[in-house]
């Protein structure tokens, strides 16, 4: 019900209200006023308001900050028939995101200030999740001329990335970071040597040795990975790397940590949860950039969300048309859809087996992508925005993509069996979707 009239108040009863940006973790209510938290915690009582009051019943449910995504790509403009930032928006508020960060990778590519405004009308239309606009780092993301900064950020940019494409040039990450500190706005790097890089499909290792596909090696990613935190260190710049996916990143990224470096890292879910093997077949939804790896990366990876030198989860939503995947593997495009499991996926591969708590999970995909892009939301704290997304930590739910409100139905996860489910998602107030089953 993405065009439902807001509610002057909502209120939220018996759910557990797990804020980990307030120390929050308690059996109780949470009501909004207009647009805004009023109450989170203990239970109410009797509320009384002159006006309209919904009430939902939240009990066996997590209430927590809205989830909030800072990397996904929504393909308008350019690609209306594979997603829309409607679509995209709508898709996100069903997966429990309120926000949602759009990468520029777009036709045209979204590196100046009118780009960067028809997203934010576009997602105003929707009056779904939120969109950030992501702008772009270089003029085309050509990679040779730094696009205008200030011009996109006055326009409602929120940080600077050319995703879908590694910044090749060392010189020209450097201008970035200089100038996107002027700013105070994260660099978001897709790390990716592209000599190493170069026409492989998935990780070089056993596996693409015995499908006989040419590998990308892990170095292709650690060598940008360092790069870019040497490069934080000699300019000061705040440095966000994307979509982490080898031991050896976890280990820089600690590296640069402890010195005190400005480097924050996202990880998705499904370097979380698949391995190299789910290639096996030549499954074209198993073939994402950077590659799935190994198991032993996943591990590393896992406790490096459970101990911070991750910062947050990203989904990397990259919506494909299907047939664009139904080609042979070597020539499929990469990426999968992740809105509406990254939440499953969570709790189904981390939370479940004892890894994270569910505060942990909270804070991943809501406090600290909030903090670390400068976002509003990710709390539940009196006086804030009241975007907050309602959990099912229990729902056992078989995935599939049919039912997506994305337009995209890449994923590898169809039919499989997750637990965890968004219920109900609020954005400034208003409830923007509700599931029924
Ligand atoms: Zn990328
Ligand atoms: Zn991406």
């Amino acid at each position: 019900m993405p065009n439902s009239t807001p509610h002057q108040y909502v209120l939220l009863r018996n759910g557990r209200v797990l804020d980990p940006s307030s120390n929050l973790d308690v059996t109780g209510d949470v009501l909004v006023a207009n647009g805004v938290i009023e109450h989170a915690g203990a239970p109410l009582g009797d509320v009384r308001r002159d006006g309209d009051l919904v009430e939902i019943d939240c009990a066996g449910q997590v209430v927590s900050p809205g989830f909030v995504d800072v990397h996904c790509h929504l393909r308008e403009p350019g690609r209306e028939d594979v997603e829309t930032i409607a679509t995209g928006a709508r898709a996100a508020a069903a997966g429990g995101f309120t926000a949602v960060c759009a990468m520029p990778n777009t036709d045209p590519v979204t590196d100046n200030q009118a780009a960067v405004g028809f997203i934010i009308r576009q997602a105003m239309r929707a009056a779904a999740a939120r969109v950030y606009p992501i702008g772009a780092i270089s003029v085309g993301q050509k990679g040779e001329a730094l696009a205008e900064f200030g011009e996109m950020i006055g326009a409602g940019a929120v940080a600077v990335s050319d995703d879908g494409k590694p910044v090749a040039s060392a010189q020209l990450m450097r201008t970035a970071l200089e100038y996107a500190r002027t700013f105070e706005i994260p660099v978001a790097d897709h790390c990716e040597e592209p000599t190493l890089a170069k026409g492989g499909a998935m990780n070089e290792g056993v596996v693409s040795a015995r499908l006989g596909l040419k590998g990308i090696p892990s170095e292709a990613e650690e060598i940008m990975v360092i790069r870019d935190i040497l490069l934080a260190r000699r300019t000061g710049g705040h440095v966000h790397l994307c979509h982490m996916s080898t031991r050896t990143s976890v280990e820089l990224i600690r590296w640069g940590k402890d010195r005190n470096i400005r480097v924050t890292a996202e990880v998705c879910p499904h370097h979380l949860s698949l391995t190299e093997e789910s290639v096996e077949g030549y499954n074209t939804n198993a073939k994402m950039n950077p590659p799935l790896r190994t198991a032993e990366d996943v591990e590393y990876l896992k406790q490096a969300v459970k101990d911070g030198t991750i910062d947050l989860v990203a989904t990397d939503h990259a919506p494909h048309h299907y047939d664009e995947k139904e080609r042979e593997f070597s020539d499929a495009p990469n990426g999968i859809i992740g809105l509406e499991t990254a939440l499953a996926v969570m709790v189904t591969n981390l939370v479940e087996p004892g890894i994270i708590s569910y505060a942990t999970l909270v804070d991943r995909m809501s406090c600290s992508p909030a903090r670390i892009f400068h976002l509003p939301g990710g709390t539940l704290r009196r006086g804030s925005v009241a975007d907050i997304t309602v959990f099912d930590p229990a729902a056992r739910w078989s995935v599939d993509p049919a039912t997506f409100l994305s337009k995209g139905r890449n994923t590898p996860y169809a039919g499989m069996s997750l637990t965890g489910r968004a219920t109900c998602t609020i954005v400034g107030g208003r409830i923007v979707y509700r599931l029924t089953s």
